[in-house]
């Protein structure tokens, strides 16, 4: 038994910040990239405890985490429908979610939209107030906690913010959810955090990013146990054309080990696929891919969880969002897959969702 990263997502109304945080988050840690600071995965970004704990030590042990976890595994790519494209049985493609609202514009459709997902999922989530800096007269402090750059505006612009907040709480309110900014919350199993930062500057990423590890580390330890042998389970994230590879698919491995030469199981708009893997595909670490032709390595295995690039036979007609099996002996994988798509809702009205 293995304790996986918990896959994070990032949900909120188009303009909202989706790809300003997660490019702020891959950027903060690139200093040390080179020294195992980060992990490139195809579609998804790997933070390690260790990078975890030198950004946020402080926040940390205020929460008493214990580390148990390996890391926070955020998918990179807002705007794919796998994450819409979820399973009933088994939760999610993403065990943690951030919901991101500017701060200044509220809640929007698409917000709505994204609550409705993650209640009939039931995942948990954490609310983001992104774009604090837009808040008339904020003094920006690059980086810095949200506390300390809060601590050091001016009284009408915290209570400018206070108010806000307030606002954010009554719409989470009527949506069925208790919520505090993130330091007044007392049960983190009953209340929403609602973390106030600026994707831009990076004012409070660092206590985000602590709240999704003990939020992780408290409540879903559990559902984060996979078997390092067992025939691996994905979720296709995107179906892709590559010079020389042909089609290939790009998924995130959430569970068990997947080896080159396999055979896997997948879904086209109405059936099961099955093919043997041709090779699987790693983004080279960035320093070689200035030097090469290739933006891939080849790999023989991988465990979860992992987003890796799969060359193989037959893979036209794969749907994204569809379920990937390894093939064992004697499963039944044909009946389970049909049944996982009866259960999917594939909403291809979700542009932007993500
Ligand atoms: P997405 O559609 O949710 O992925 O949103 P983007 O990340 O593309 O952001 C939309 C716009 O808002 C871009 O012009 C960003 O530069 C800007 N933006 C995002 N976060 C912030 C922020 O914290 N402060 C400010 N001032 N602008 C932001």
């Amino acid at each position: 038994m293995k304790i996986r990263s918990p896959i994070v997502s990032v949900l909120g109304h188009v303009d909202h910040g989706k790809t300003t945080l997660l490019d702020y988050i891959r950027g903060s840690t690139v200093a040390d990239r080179e020294a195992g600071g980060i992990t490139q995965h195809i579609g998804a970004t790997e933070i390690p405890i260790d990078t975890i704990n030198e950004i946020c030590g402080e926040f940390i042990s205020k929460l008493a985490i214990k580390d148990t976890i390996p890391g926070l595994f955020f998918v990179d790519t807002p705007g794919h429908a796998a994450f819409t494209s979820l399973r009933k049985r088994g939760g999610a493609l993403a065990d943690l979610a951030i919901l991101i609202v500017d701060i200044n514009e509220g809640f929007k459709p698409q917000t709505y939209e994204a609550i409705n997902i993650l209640k009939m999922y039931k995942t948990p989530f954490i609310v983001v107030a992104n774009k604090i800096d837009r808040l008339f007269g904020w003094e920006t402090h690059e980086g810095a906690s949200f506390m300390e750059s809060y601590n050091k505006q001016a009284p009408r612009i915290k209570s400018d913010l206070d108010l806000k907040i307030y606002e954010l709480m009554g719409k989470l309110h009527e949506e069925g959810f208790q919520s505090e900014r993130f330091d007044h919350v007392t049960d983190f199993a009953s209340q929403i955090s609602i973390v106030p930062i600026c994707a831009k500057s990076g004012e409070g990423v660092i206590e985000l990013i602590a709240l999704l590890l003990g939020l992780a580390q408290q409540y879903l330890t559990q559902q984060l146990e996979i078997s390092e042998d067992a025939p691996a389970k994905g979720t296709v994230l995107e179906v892709k054309e590559e010079v020389g590879l042909g089609i290939t698919v790009d998924s995130i491995i959430y569970d068990g080990v997947i080896r080159d030469g396999d055979e896997i199981a997948l879904m086209d708009a109405n059936n099961v696929v099955t093919t043997k893997i041709r090779s699987i595909l790693r983004p080279l670490p960035l320093e070689e891919m200035r030097d090469s032709k290739n933006k891939f390595k080849k790999v023989d295995e991988v465990v979860a969880a992992a987003g890796i690039k799969i060359a193989a036979p037959n893979l036209d007609d794969v749907v994204s969002g569809s379920p990937l099996r390894v093939l064992s002996d004697q499963e039944d994988v044909e009946a389970e897959l049909l049944k996982e798509l009866e259960d999917i809702t594939v909403d291809t009205d979700d542009e932007g969702i993500l």
